[in-house]
């Protein structure tokens, strides 16, 4: 099954009274035509993206739609109705299953809406969004009310439309030159079904200046939830000495007569650095994540851990910024060994090592590391994640 999507954006935008078309205006700073393909091509359903334009804003077209996965736009006609029939026709080359056509003004459509125009073509023709009335409808002739409408069986059409493609192409060729509203009006004078879904406030046509800043003001508020902040977590661990155990510290073995004793590898500078980054996401510590009570984790690499730890900032839209870590013992000498703990690091987090920070430092012989008992770790995390991040269960 492979839906197509139509964008109409062949329109001249008279009303706005802009220099430019509507939907080749900045709606923070991206071209509002480009919002609306995005909102398509990010979507999993779809599978091509068509849009028709007027033939004088090729080259508007281009630089609203650089770098976007896109086939050759399409060429509008005189009306709209005519634009989609050339749109149409340009997309039979692609024989979709469904076609969804919608208005390149409306760039707060919904995954909601796609979805459920989609799910609606299982059982009918076409479908679209359909927002209900809410003020009082009157009949008016010159400045008398002459009467009263029902506005329970009334509704406000949006797009995406959505039909099986052969259908609407059949259909539209049939109703060319005549004058209907939109596509779910010709689809219904060629006799096809056509379900109503829940349309979303938010997916309103960009018509006037007033509509506009409307736009901006949802824009802001999207943005404000995703705004990158940064976030600080902190982490430390101590691993006794002991014989017969492999000396493994950052993912690199080193040789040493001795090895750390733990219920995984022992690996002290994954460790607090895995408790860091879980620190900086207030996302528990290693414990909670790897009961060392749980036999599976028994004798694990430790890089599972901070891959582990990593892969939870990532589920937030995040990304680790910085690690600074410092492993405190008086042997084995760290110095030869951090440009390959650096890149160990690096690897299992799949970030650039410029970003990681592996130091040594001694305590003068003082305390349990000064007398040779074994190596402690703290480690510094810094995270970027969107200011709205929600908390995901353990
Ligand atoms: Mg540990």
């Amino acid at each position: 099954m492979t839906n197509a999507v139509l964008i109409v954006a062949a329109g001249r935008g008279a009303r706005l009274g802009a220099p430019l078309p509507k939907q080749y205006l900045a709606l923070g700073e991206k071209p509002v035509l480009r919002r609306t393909i995005r909102a398509f091509l990010d979507h999993a359903d779809i599978d091509l993206v068509q849009v028709v334009i007027a033939e004088a804003d090729r080259d508007l077209y281009s630089m609203a739609v650089s770098g976007l996965s896109l086939p050759d736009p399409a060429i509008g006609g005189d009306t709209r109705q005519q634009s989609v029939l050339n749109g149409l026709e340009a997309l039979q080359a692609h024989a979709p299953d469904n076609v969804l056509i919608h208005d390149a003004a409306r760039p707060f459509v919904s995954e909601a809406e796609i979805v459920d125009v989609l799910e609606a073509l299982v059982t009918h023709d076409g479908a679209l969004p359909v927002l209900p009335l809410v003020d009082s409808i009157k009949t008016i002739e010159g400045d008398d009310v002459t009467g009263e409408v029902d506005r329970a069986t009334l509704g406000r059409a949006l797009t995406p439309q959505g039909f099986g493609f052969a259908a609407i192409l059949q259909a539209h060729r049939q109703a060319a030159g005549r004058n209907l509203t939109d596509d779910a009006a010709v689809a219904r004078q060629a006799g096809m079904s056509v379900k109503a879904v829940t349309g979303q406030e938010r997916n309103f046509k960009i018509t006037t200046q007033n509509d506009l800043h409307r736009a901006e003001q949802v824009l802001e508020v999207d943005t404000a939830g995703t705004a990158l902040e940064f976030r600080t977590g902190s982490g430390f661990d101590v691993h006794r000495f002991a014989a017969d155990r492999p000396m493994i510290l950052c993912g690199v073995p080193i040789p040493f007569r001795l090895g750390l004793d733990g219920h995984s590898d022992a690996d002290v500078g994954l460790h607090a650095l895995t408790d860091a980054i879980l620190g900086a996401i207030a996302d528990g510590d290693i414990g909670d994540h790897f009961p060392p009570t749980d036999p599976q984790w028994k004798g694990v690499s430790s890089e599972v851990f901070l891959r582990h730890a990593g892969q939870r900032v990532t589920a937030r839209q995040g990304h680790i910024t910085a690690l600074d870590l410092t492993l405190i013992c008086e042997a084995p000498k760290v110095k030869p060994h951090r440009q390959a703990m650096r890149e160990s690091i690096a690897r299992i987090l799949a970030l650039d090592p410029s970003r990681i920070s592996v130091k040594a430092t001694t305590t003068e012989r003082l305390g349990f590391t000064g007398r040779g008992e074994g190596i402690a770790a703290q480690a510094i995390a810094t995270v970027a994640v969107p200011g709205n991040a929600q908390e995901s269960p353990i």
